[in-house]
């Protein structure tokens, strides 16, 4: 009994670590029993980061430990040792990816979860990595160590179905109806963006997977995978796959903090918003929707709250916004106090009087009241989210994690 973990395939040639790793599972011995597989999404902001960076892990039930090692080793060599620096193909990435530095892990007992939260939350060496019983390969380790030490307790399921290779350069064909109608089933989650309609379950660029639904249970997801696959304008699919995840778990956030603003600056073009606190610079990027629209109409006093993601640059990355409370943001001379007519100035520090009743009163301003566009928290909207943001409306009324 052990577990296997695997990171760090991606690659212009292979694609993908979840195709690497099918691969893998589909040809151990037919004696190995294997567990349901894991996806495990980390720290999004890790130096060397995948696609998605996303690693892998099973547990294994062999009967002999030898032997499983002996096809280990031979599979390393025939298929993953080749990956190693390769650069991965990619078009959407706002910056460079490392070359592929595949790695493998073997542990007889899952390493405590301490491992996982720091490799969920922050950069992580292979100096810190617990050491394995068994080892193949550089950097992708690490990730794969992090994939089996995740305690897996708040879980949401991914079904991944691959493209049959010859059509891989070919633009996806997915049924819209059976979308549709996978989008209404019950467990199914995040699988179709309700402001426009568009599926969220195919990659954008190149990838040799079809889709990825994801589900709150494994039955719904194997049920969606099926009913996608069954459907008469979905190409074939080379093989499907059920896989355990922390997606949606909101494991990478660290706890909610409270600042009060200082100033706000927007880029002229690309409307990002910088938020200047008492504490870090708190970025609501455009693409942040609600986020982004509360954070640009921040002002000097405005107390905020903030869950998000400290980038190494010292920023500190919002996924979810609230405003605790607001400064006035206009102001407008009193109400005369017995007849309720907006008072006037006389001059320059000659104080105010009442147009109507010509009473006076000293020279003071109200606030007008205003509402901001957004009161309670708010998140990006669905295609903009981290695979690990957990939606708002699966919390509590406050927005806790
Ligand atoms: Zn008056």
């Amino acid at each position: 009994m052990g577990w296997l973990g695997l990171d760090d395939t991606d690659s212009l040639q292979g694609g993908c670590t979840t195709a690497s790793f099918h691969a893998l599972l589909a040809d151990l011995p037919s004696n190995i029993k294997t567990g349901v597989p894991r996806l495990v999404r980390l720290w999004p902001f890790a130096q060397r980061r995948t696609r998605g960076n996303a690693a892998l892990a099973v547990e294994l039930h062999a009967p002999d430990e030898a032997v499983l090692m002996d096809h280990l080793d031979d599979w390393w060599r025939r298929h993953l040792a080749p990956l190693e620096g390769l650069v991965e193909a990619s078009t959407m990435s706002d910056r460079p990816q490392s070359p592929a530095s595949p790695g493998m892990v073997y542990y007889r007992e899952r390493p405590d979860e301490a491992f996982y939260w720091s490799a969920v939350r922050q950069e992580v060496d292979l100096l810190s990595t617990p050491t394995p019983h068994r080892a193949w390969g550089g950097h992708g380790k690490i990730g794969a160590a992090a994939a089996i030490s995740w305690p897996g307790q708040q879980v949401t399921w991914e079904a991944i179905a691959w493209r049959s290779t010859t059509e891989s350069t070919q633009p996806r064909r997915i049924d819209m109806n059976a979308l549709l109608d996978i989008d209404a089933m019950v467990g199914v989650v995040l699988s179709r963006d309700p402001r426009n309609g568009s599926g969220l379950i195919a990659p954008r660029g190149p990838s040799p997977v079809l889709f990825g639904v994801r589900a709150t249970s494994f039955e719904a997801a194997e049920g969606a995978c099926l009913h996608l696959l069954d459907a008469p304008k979905t190409e074939e699919a080379s093989a499907w796959r059920v896989f355990e995840t922390n997606q949606a778990s909101g494991d990478h956030l660290p706890p909610v903090q409270s600042f009060t603003v200082a100033s706000v600056g927007t880029h002229p073009a690309r409307k990002h918003a910088h938020v200047r606190t008492d504490g870090p610079t708190v970025v609501a990027y455009a693409e942040g929707g609600a986020v982004n629209a509360l954070a640009r109409w921040l002002q000097e006093g405005d107390k905020i709250s903030v869950a998000g993601l400290l980038h190494p640059d010292g920023t500190l990355h919002a996924e979810r916004l609230k405003v605790d409370s607001w400064v006035h943001r206009t102001y407008q001379r009193p109400l005369c106090s017995s007849c309720r007519v907006r008072m006037k100035s006389m001059g320059k520090g000659q104080g105010l009087r009442c147009p109507s009743c010509k009473s006076t009163a000293p020279d003071t301003w109200d606030g007008v009241p205003v509402e901001p566009p957004h009161t309670g928290w708010v998140e990006p909207p669905m295609d903009a989210r981290r695979h690990l943001a957990r939606p708002l409306s699966w919390e509590d009324s406050d927005g806790r994690m």
